[in-house]
């Protein structure tokens, strides 16, 4: 689409179309450069109607279509990828603010998922169990679902929905994806390149907006399954209605993610690896760290390596500058929030030793890194995700009081330990109250091939996103018990196939 100023269009069937509902829900900016580059529509229960009616229709015969055969629409789709990669990372520099390099390293794990889509077909393969009683044989099987919806967050505007739609259609299920209304543009190009695969049209269909049409979703008859990344209060709102509506849910929500740094960690790596946790995509992943957990008298040590490292950040807009080592936020409201947390850090006790607000932004939304040393487990800034650049820094006694702090966290999404005892490392690997765990890793998120396996209030459901979990996810299980009697008739001495 031209994106200067248009109003993105949604994909029911064939067809690209305007919403039915002409209100424009929200304004898809240029984080670099505050301009607004196209507009999304607010989206309405006849979008939804229309893309649920087109899905139905095309998924009997895209069910019956040999696996094998819908795996090589995600071959050739893998390599449309691979040749419009520069332009999807740009778009996703222009519409979210990341660094093109970030935008790469996306649009790289994006493509990661349409090459484990392509192992479907393996996957798919079920148990036999020969002569599981006399004379019967067992057998499993997976089936598709039906129509399978997917609602994803801004922050990985081109990854995200790749978590969701190449599995799900691989698997036989058509689909509904659902972008952040702040970021469509990587949603519509991703969409574009997939009908230009060969995919039969109604199998993947595109709709726009917010609450309205994601209610309009949940509670629709004819999708069957639902899979959401976003904040913490939809996931578990998305959960809830899904679940209640009869739908099969996977949501992941908001993490706060913890970085203990043991005293005996390599500091000039350890600083490094969390300052790019941190700030890398301006603290807006659900793995940044935003948390730094210094054991002892690691904290001094890493304070200034950090201050210093994170200091040097080339902080930039990003949108004609591949230098830029830290981009701007989503949007001015957005920054306003994230710097809220820095005015109130002083008068809570907390102590402010790197103030990213002191950046240059002119029109951009950009924010600087910030470093927050004294923070405790009574303050907003543990206690809340943030989901900007700025690091936390809690001071703890021993590993033991580290463990102890994140028990009462009520995220899990990743935590990582920096040491060089691995006595240290198993414990904290057995018992920090996290999902995914990085050992002298930064951000310990899963490539496609793993789940990703948040917990407590990061995840609400069974089966995650990615990986063997994601197949499960869009399958169901058929069991088949099988007994043929010997036949008594002359035609079984005389069988059809020797007959002629
Ligand atoms: P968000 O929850 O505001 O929006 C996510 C999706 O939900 C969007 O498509 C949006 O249109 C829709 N939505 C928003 N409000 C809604 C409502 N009241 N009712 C129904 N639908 C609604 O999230 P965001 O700000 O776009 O993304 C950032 C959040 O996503 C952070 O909390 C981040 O941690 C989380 N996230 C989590 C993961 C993960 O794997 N756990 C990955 C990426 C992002």
């Amino acid at each position: 689409m031209d994106t200067k100023t248009s109003t993105a269009k949604l994909l029911v069937g064939s067809q690209w179309i305007d919403s039915a509902n002409k209100d424009v829900a929200t304004a898809v900016y240029n984080p670099s450069t505050g301009e607004i580059i196209a507009n999304t529509p607010a989206g309405s229960a006849a979008d939804v109607d229309a893309a649920v009616a087109a899905a139905v229709a095309a998924f009997p015969e895209w069910a019956e279509t040999p696996v094998v055969v819908r795996a090589r629409v995600m071959f050739a789709y893998r390599e449309l990828m691979a040749k419009h990669f520069d332009e999807l990372a740009r778009l996703v520099t222009r519409e979210h603010g990341k660094t093109y390099g970030e935008a790469r390293a996306e649009v790289q794990r994006g493509l990661e998922m349409v090459e484990f889509a392509t192992s479907v077909p393996v996957m798919l393969a079920g148990d036999t169990f020969p002569e599981i009683a006399e004379s019967v044989d067992g057998e499993t099987n997976r089936h598709p679902l039906g129509v399978c919806v997917g609602i994803t967050p801004y922050n990985f505007p081109n990854m995200v929905p790749l978590w969701m739609f190449p599995i799900a259609i691989t698997c036989g299920n058509t689909f509904i994806l659902k972008p952040s209304e702040k970021v469509p543009l990587s949603a519509i190009r991703l969409t574009e390149l997939l009908l230009e695969a060969g995919l039969p049209e109604g199998v993947m269909n595109l709709v726009h907006g917010g609450k309205t049409v994601v209610d309009a979703l949940l509670r629709h008859d004819d999708v069957a399954a639902v899979s959401f990344v976003g904040s913490t209060s939809v996931a578990k709102y998305v959960y809830e209605v899904g679940t209640t509506a009869g739908k099969r849910v996977q949501a992941a929500g908001g993490a706060k993610n913890h970085l203990i740094i043991m005293p005996d960690a390599d500091m000039d790596q350890s600083a490094k690896a969390l300052a790019a946790s941190a700030f890398g995509c301006a603290g807006q992943r659900c793995m940044a760290g935003s948390v730094a957990l210094a054991v002892g008298s690691a904290g001094d040590p890493l304070l200034d390596r950090l201050v210093d490292f994170a200091g040097k950040m080339n902080v930039a807009p990003t949108d004609a500058n591949d230098a830029s080592e830290m981009g701007p936020v989503i949007t001015a409201d957005h920054r306003d929030r994230v710097a809220g947390y820095l005015d109130t850090a002083e008068k809570v006790g907390a102590k402010v030793v790197l103030d990213g607000r002191k950046v240059d932004a002119g029109d951009s939304f950009l924010l600087g890194p910030s470093v927050v040393d004294q923070v405790t487990t009574d303050m907003p800034l543990w206690k809340e995700e943030i989901f900007g650049p700025v690091l936390s820094v809690v001071r703890a006694d021993s590993l033991q009081q580290a463990l102890s702090i994140g028990k009462t966290c009520p995220y899990g999404n990743g935590a990582s330990i920096f040491t060089s005892d691995g006595y240290a490392a198993r414990t904290f690997k057995r018992h920090f109250n996290a999902g995914m765990i990085g050992i002298n890793v930064g951000v310990p998120a899963p490539m496609a091939w793993l789940p990703f396996t948040g917990w407590n209030q990061s995840f609400f459901g069974d089966l995650h996103i990615q990986g063997s979990e994601g197949v499960h996810f869009y399958t169901r299980q058929k069991m088949t018990l099988t007994r043929w009697f010997e036949s008594t008739t002359e035609s079984h001495h005389d069988p059809v196939w020797n007959q002629g």
